[in-house]
Order: structure tokens, then C-alpha cells, then sequence
């Protein structure tokens, strides 16, 4: 079967699903509870209704990578780095799974690992999936390297009831994976990925769909093609993003892909369905590393329900509609380039 692409409402990446349209798959194993979430998602990123409380929360438990890619802030010197985060401080598992029961209760389905970490430096990441999962979110999911996507972990996350796994590989060579991926080795990565969908086979499950991403670059552009052809029908869905011009000095004048967004900005909808818990308690917007400036305040502050419902996002959200970046939205200024136009009502793409 030939795969299917898919363009998704932000205009940075397209999406090739191997068998099916992965919420399809995801719809026939979660059931009618996914469906729900995903009309709720879609009303939040249209604007047509804000939800009592954000949709999906990202946690990033860790302010660590071991890898230091060139598009990602963690590539910065060292005090560049401490700009943005503390190395020494994290948010516990118990944390973690308070927040979720919170969210849980006021209506959130979805969670996500996210932020500027490797996940699976978090070896309760399992443990923290299962009891997610128990308390009724749809939805669980993060991005990694693959690094430490080991037998062990692999076969704890297909049982923890992970619903989509997301692995940034971004070449099909170890020369080019070596500049995309610094710090990380490509023939390990590549089978633990193989590894992992053995595992998921033999324990006879469909979830967590795979999806594989390559960030299209100057670096790698010339292995798209055999990316595709190696994954294509094997990767549950592969997502092929335009680069998204974070702000590291050390990254080159990539291009853009020919289906990015450098036209008109349009309006983000992510503090309209999501929030982000960072390491040292700061709660954001969005998973974008532009948002890193947008702190909304801390959780020892107040809860995410008050932040949530606070003026401070509420300000923001109207610069947003308002597409005025001079006050509350000045970070989202640079950040804008990458979306396109006000997005349609209408089923949402796996993102
Ligand atoms: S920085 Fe602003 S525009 Fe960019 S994703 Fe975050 S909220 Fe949206």
C-alpha cells in the first residue's frame, strides 16, 4: 500500500502514514473517548471554544540531553544554556503525577514528555504512562533521540499504555546523522527502533504507534528520499518538518521546505489547548522554544487550573487573535513565521 500524505494546520510538517490515517488507528484502539478529544482539540484550534483546562500538558521533568543538535538550544555553550534552564533541578515523578490527576479532573486528555529533555533520561517515564493512562488521558506520548530506547524500556512503554512514540532520527547515514545528531550513535538508534517494533509485535499490540520525524536541513535534505524508502511502511507515520529558525546562533541559514510557512502570519492556537510545565516549576504557553519567554508563572504560585484561567494568558491569547506582537505577545513575533493562516475548522492532523 502506497502511503499517504498528509499536510498538518501548521504548515511545518508533512505526514506519511504507512497503513492508515494514524487517528484512525488511534480512534479503533482508544474508542469513542478519543474521538471526543479530538472534536474538543479541533473546537480549541479553531477558536470556536476554550476549554476549562488545557487540553494536553507537556512535563519536562529534566532541564538534560545528552546530545547537542545544532537546532536545538541544548547545542549552546554552556551559560547559553543556563539561559534557558537549571541543570539542577527537576520535577519529581510524584509531581508529575499529582499535576495529571488535577488535570484529569478539570477535563485535560492528553499528556505529553516535552520541553528541552530527553525523556528517557526519566526512568519512571513507564510508571508515570500507566498511572496517566488509569486515570482516564487518552492520549500519552513524547519525542526522543532513541538513544535509550533499550529492549527493557521498550517492552515497560509498550505496557504502560503509551499511545504514540516519536522518534527524531533526521538521516539515513551515519556521516549525516553525526551532524544532525551529535552525541547520539545512528546504527544504535536504528535498532532500537527495530527492536522496538519487533517487541510491540510479539506483545501482540498496535499502540504505541511509531512515528519517525526528519527535520529537513541543509545537512540532510540529500537523504530524504532514502529515508523514506527505508521507513516508508514500517514507521507507522513519518513526519518530514521544514526546520523551524530556533533561535541558535550556531545554526546555519537552513532553507525552509517548500511546504513551510514563510508567508502571512497566522494566529497559534497553542495557549488555546495546551500548557507547559518546565523543570524549575515555570509554566508556558506552548513546546515551542521561542515560548521559553513567555513564562505565565509558577506552579508554587498557583495551580494550572489559575493559570489556566489567569489574566495573564488571557492577555496573551487576546494579542494573539489580535496578531498585535508589541505587548504580552512579543516572543510569539519571530516564532509567527512558522504557522499559516488561520486554521479551518475540520479534522486536525497527528501533531
Ligand atoms: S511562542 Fe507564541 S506563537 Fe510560538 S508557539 Fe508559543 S505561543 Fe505560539
Amino acid at each position: 500500500m502506497e502511503p499517504q500524505l498528509y499536510a498538518d494546520s501548521r504548515r511545518v510538517s508533512r505526514f506519511l502514514a504507512a497503513q492508515a490515517d494514524p487517528h484512525a488507528v488511534l480512534a479503533a484502539e482508544l474508542g469513542p473517548a478519543y474521538a471526543e478529544y479530538r472534536h474538543l482539540w479541533d473546537q480549541a484550534r479553531t477558536f470556536q471554544a476554550l476549554p476549562p483546562f488545557p487540553l494536553h500538558v507537556d512535563y519536562e521533568m529534566k532541564f538534560a540531553c545528552p546530545l547537542a543538535c545544532p537546532m536545538c538550544l541544548m547545542s549552546l555553550d554552556e551559560a547559553g544554556r543556563r539561559a534557558h534552564g537549571d541543570p539542577g533541578l527537576e520535577l519529581s515523578a510524584r509531581t508529575v503525577m499529582d499535576l495529571a490527576a488535577e488535570g484529569a479532573a478539570q477535563g485535560q486528555k492528553s499528556l505529553g514528555f516535552g520541553g528541552l529533555w530527553e525523556p528517557l533520561l526519566a526512568p519512571e517515564l513507564p510508571e508515570i504512562t500507566a498511572f496517566a493512562r488509569g486515570l482516564g488521558l487518552v492520549d500519552v506520548m513524547f519525542n526522543t533521540s532513541g538513544l535509550g530506547l533499550t529492549e527493557k524500556i521498550s517492552r515497560a512503554l509498550v505496557k504502560s499504555g503509551l499511545t504514540r512514540l516519536m522518534v527524531s532520527l533526521d538521516a539515513d547515514s551515519r556521516a549525516t546523522y553525526d551532524l544532525m545528531r551529535p552525541g547520539s550513535d545512528f546504527h544504535t538508534v536504528v535498532a532500537n527502533i527495530e527492536n522496538f517494533l519487533d517487541i510491540r509485535k510479539k506483545m501482540g499490540r498496535r499502540l504505541p504507534l511509531l512515528r519517525l520525524s526528519f527535520c529537513r536541513t541543509a545537512l540532510n535534505e540529500a537523504e530524504l528520499e532514502p529515508f523514506l524508502a527505508r521507513w516508508s511502511g514500517r514507521a507507522d507515520f513519518i513526519s518530514v518538518q521544514a526546520y523551524g529558525r530556533y533561535p541558535t546562533p550556531r545554526a546555519p541559514a537552513w532553507p525552509r521546505a517548500a511546504w513551510g510557512g514563510d508567508g502571512p502570519a497566522g494566529v497559534c492556537a497553542q495557549p488555546f489547548k495546551r500548557l507547559l510545565v518546565r523543570h524549575n516549576g515555570q509554566v508556558g504557553p506552548c513546546c515551542d522554544a521561542s515560548g521559553l519567554g513567555l513564562s505565565l508563572g509558577r506552579l508554587a504560585e498557583g495551580g494550572l487550573t489559575e493559570i489556566w484561567r489567569g489574566e495573564k494568558l488571557a492577555g496573551l491569547r487576546r494579542s494573539l487573535l489580535a496578531e498585535d506582537f508589541s505587548g504580552p505577545a512579543a516572543a510569539c513575533g519571530p516564532c509567527q513565521a512558522k504557522f499559516g493562516p488561520r486554521p479551518a475548522a475540520g479534522p486536525s492532523k497527528p501533531c
